[in-house]
């Protein structure tokens, strides 16, 4: 039986023919990462290349993709190319009436040894490649050459698309198809090998249709047409999909027998007081959602649920019910926030909110009332130290910080709900950490409520998020003003003009505004906060999205380089400068002002001592300023769509109407241009997730483009493929329910633990 852990110097010892003693395919195959057989056999092609029509020399079409069967005739001498960047020869075949030449280029000179021996001046090939021509003779561009013997149906071979793999410079795609090609050979004849034998249930496979796993790698690593690719990478996806949704269901079902304390609220208790002083009516929505919380906070499970809710739907209150709920039934509740900012306020508006019921433990407090803290990193060490007192003696009801909740040091006397705020800024392992310190006391599992903005597909829900239960706030409280979106043209001085003059105005009327940048700094070279770099066709040549990251200045592709977005720094003298808003009180708000200095300024933001705040986006997530009217994005086009829509968030919120103005000296026609037009047209936060999603790359979805690792899933795409997602789900929790430990299934068992390792985050690339 054949070792895929194997390395694949023992696997695929040659290949092709080695003719050359240096020709050592694994070790350039170890430049791809490739290591041993399992390795190499799900390194999936990253696509295919149609051969094209069969056709005879003399009816060549320049420019046209195209197959030849022909004889070769002469290879040549491998010579290095100029710039010694490499070394080509050229290999010329005839088809008995015309000639035409094929360039080879390789890293080194041992590369041409195993593609030379495999085709000897006289054998029969399969040329595929792009027709050229080069004075009167005909060339094959990108040549791709497969061997036939006497009595092949060239026209049958033809059918077949090309795989082309993730090759580098340093190990060329027909090494990666040759050593694939010995490594398919051998398993064949060896018969079943320990890691492609189906692990998936029999029923399932059946009811699908798959593919075997052997059978799926061999037709998409040398599939014979396009539908016998289809049926390999059918098998592959839905393994793919049913593999990770198994996991997720196992997550689930064990967090399902996993113990809770019941949270029960009282008749006399914080929640019921704290319902009845509030200054407004529950949003019908806010009422259902509350209500599915409440009943799962009363089971002895923990609660694991994911509330989402456009921008101002008061998912907020939400939560503090929730904790006011576990706060009653004797417990602690911790809400976790992406930042400083959005912490603080929190606080703010939590203490706000719940008035002297927020004094518990004060003299003149209510005696129902409990304690609110705040822990984030910044805080001075003895605030600090008064806060995990707090929280480790039980005394704070609920603790509201930063990441520096997770630390070590953080301890809660009766943890009964964590709330994370912005959950997709954090990791699943993050929302564990916090979790643990409740489990750690012995009473079980804390509740668990994610909260996000930013609305989710379903089937991508399902795929991040599988393990949690899903509630939708899909109603705004009443009274929300209309906010009107206009898209000013930021190369037209008038226009800016006008910007700054509407700021006095509302100024005038006691409102007051926020001014966005994409930068700190002038002299930056990173972006401020997240703010994006340009993606636009036009603004983006394609050398430098391969790049390293930030690239900025400097000419790539001919093209003159984005001007660099104006900074904090610099607009904030503009303003002050401005002879309309130049007597406004204007202060600047970035990620580099030390904590203080932020909470500062946002708390004389909050109370009406400023008129302008030049921002970064910092003031994306969560601020609650429901006088601010006015909202200018200086450089718009260099924001995404769901940050625009956040930062818009921000405004409308008070009843007040606002105005939202989008500077940007991007053409209307381009990407950016475009998306700032959807951005005038619709508030609805679903239908502009749905187009920021159709706009992302994949990877970007997954988040995996960011961290740079790769993500295990190859073939599911979490968009294109919902329907699989869905029936993989099903599957997987009906065969979970019926066999919760795997016990029955133990190749799938296998096949989980060695795929998903730690955690599904991980598993997605996420962390
Ligand atoms: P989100 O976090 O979902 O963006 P918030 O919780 O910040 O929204 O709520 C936005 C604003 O709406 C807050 O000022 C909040 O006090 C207010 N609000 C919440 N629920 C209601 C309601 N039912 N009626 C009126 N105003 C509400
Ligand atoms: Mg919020």
């Amino acid at each position: 039986m054949l070792d895929l852990d194997a390395p694949l110097s023992s696997l695929v010892p040659r290949a092709g023919d080695g003719t050359s003693k240096n020709a050592n395919p694994s070790k350039w195959l170890s430049d791809l990462g490739l290591e041993t057989g399992r390795d190499l056999l799900w390194h999936l092609p990253r696509k295919y290349q149609d051969r094209g029509d069969l056709t005879p020399i003399r009816e060549l079409v320049v420019g046209e993709d195209v197959s030849i069967v022909a004889q070769v005739q002469d290879v040549g001498k491998p010579q290095p190319l100029q710039r010694k960047t490499g070394w080509r020869t050229v290999v010329t075949l005839s088809d008995g009436r015309d000639r035409i030449t094929a360039t080879f280029f390789m890293a080194t000179q041992h590369q041409f040894g195993p593609l030379l021996g495999k085709y000897p001046v006289g054998s029969l090939v399969l040329a595929t490649g792009r027709a050229g021509k080069f004075r009167e003779t005909w060339q094959l561009d990108k040549p791709v050459f497969e061997p036939l013997e006497e009595g092949d149906d060239a026209g049958a071979r033809a059918e077949a698309p090309v795989p082309l793999y993730p090759a580098t410079r340093s190990c060329p795609n027909f090494v990666v198809r040759a050593s694939v090609a010995t490594l398919l050979d051998a398993l064949a004849a060896a018969g079943p090998a320990a890691g492609v034998e189906e692990f998936l249930p029999d029923d399932v496979a059946a009811a699908e249709g798959l593919l075997p796993p052997l059978a799926a790698l061999e037709a998409v690593h040398r599939p014979r047409d396009r539908a016998h690719l289809a049926r390999g990478q059918d098998r592959l996806r839905f393994e793919e999909a049913f593999v990770l949704q198994t996991a997720l269901a196992l997550r689930r079902a064990s967090t399902a027998t996993q113990t809770a304390v019941a949270r029960v609220p009282s008749p006399d208790g914080i929640a019921a007081a704290f319902d009845e002083r509030l200054p407004f009516p529950l949003t019908g929505a806010q009422r259902r959602v509350g209500e599915e919380i409440a009943a799962e906070l009363a089971r002895p499970h923990p609660m694991q649920r994911l509330l989402q809710g456009d921008v101002g739907s008061g998912k907020t209150l939400v939560a503090l019910r929730a904790m006011l709920t576990v706060v009653d039934g004797g417990g602690q509740a911790a809400l976790l926030a992406p930042t400083e900012v959005l912490a603080a306020q929190h606080l703010r508006s939590i203490t706000g909110a719940l008035g002297d019921l927020a004094a518990g433990g004060f003299l003149g407090g209510d005696p129902r009332g409990t304690r609110v803290v705040l822990l984030t990193g910044s805080m001075g060490a003895a605030a600090r130290r008064e806060s995990l007192l707090a929280a480790a003696s039980g005394e704070a009801g609920i603790v509201v910080g930063t990441h520096a909740l997770l630390q070590e040091g953080v301890q809660f006397a009766d943890l009964g709900l964590v709330v994370v705020d912005e959950q997709h800024r954090f990791g699943v392992e993050q929302r564990d950490v916090l979790r643990r310190k409740g489990t750690e006391t012995g009473r079980g599992v804390p509740h668990l409520l994610a909260m996000t903005a930013t609305p989710i597909p379903r089937t991508v829900a399902m795929t991040l998020f599988g393990d949690l239960e899903t509630s939708v706030l899909d109603e705004l409280p009443p009274g929300r003003a209309d906010v009107q979106t206009v898209v000013v043209p930021q190369d037209k001085p008038a226009w800016i003009d006008r910007t700054w003059q509407r700021i006095a105005e509302e100024a005038a009327l006691g409102r007051q505004a926020y001014v966005v940048c994409a930068r700190i700094d002038a002299d930056d070279d990173d972006l401020a906060d997240g703010a994006e770099e340009p993606d636009d066709e036009e603004a983006q040549p394609p050398a430098k999205a391969k790049g390293k990251g930030k690239g900025k200045g400097g000419t790539a592709g001919g093209r003159p380089a984005p001007r660099p977005p104006a900074a904090v720094s610099q607009v904030v003298e503009v303003v002050r400068a401005h002879p309309a808003t130049a007597a406004l009180r204007t202060e600047v708000l970035h990620g580099r002002l030390v904590p203080a200095e932020k909470e500062d300024v946002m708390g004389r933001f909050a109370a009406g001592e400023l008129d302008v705040v030049v921002a970064t986006t910092v003031v994306e997530v969560g601020v609650d300023v429901p006088n601010a009217s006015v909202m200018v994005v200086v450089d718009a086009d260099r924001f995404g769509i769901s940050q625009l829509h956040q930062l818009r968030g921000r405004i409308g919120r008070g009843g007040l109407p606002g105005t939202c103005l989008l500077l940007s000296d991007t053409s209307p026609d381009s990407r950016a241009g475009r998306r700032l037009k959807a951005l005038a047209r619709t508030r609805d936060g679903f239908e502009l997730a749905r187009l920021d999603l159709a706009e992302r790359r994949e990877g970007d979805v997954l988040g995996a483009a960011q961290s740079g690792e790769r993500s295990s899933l190859q073939l599911l795409g979490v968009l294109q493929h919902a329907d699989v997602i869905e029936r993989a789900r099903s599957r997987a929790r009906t065969l979970v329910e019926v066999d919760p430990d795997l016990a029955r299934h133990p190749g799938l068992a296998a096949a989980v633990a060695s795929r998903v390792t730690g955690d599904t985050a991980a598993f997605l690339g996420r962390t």
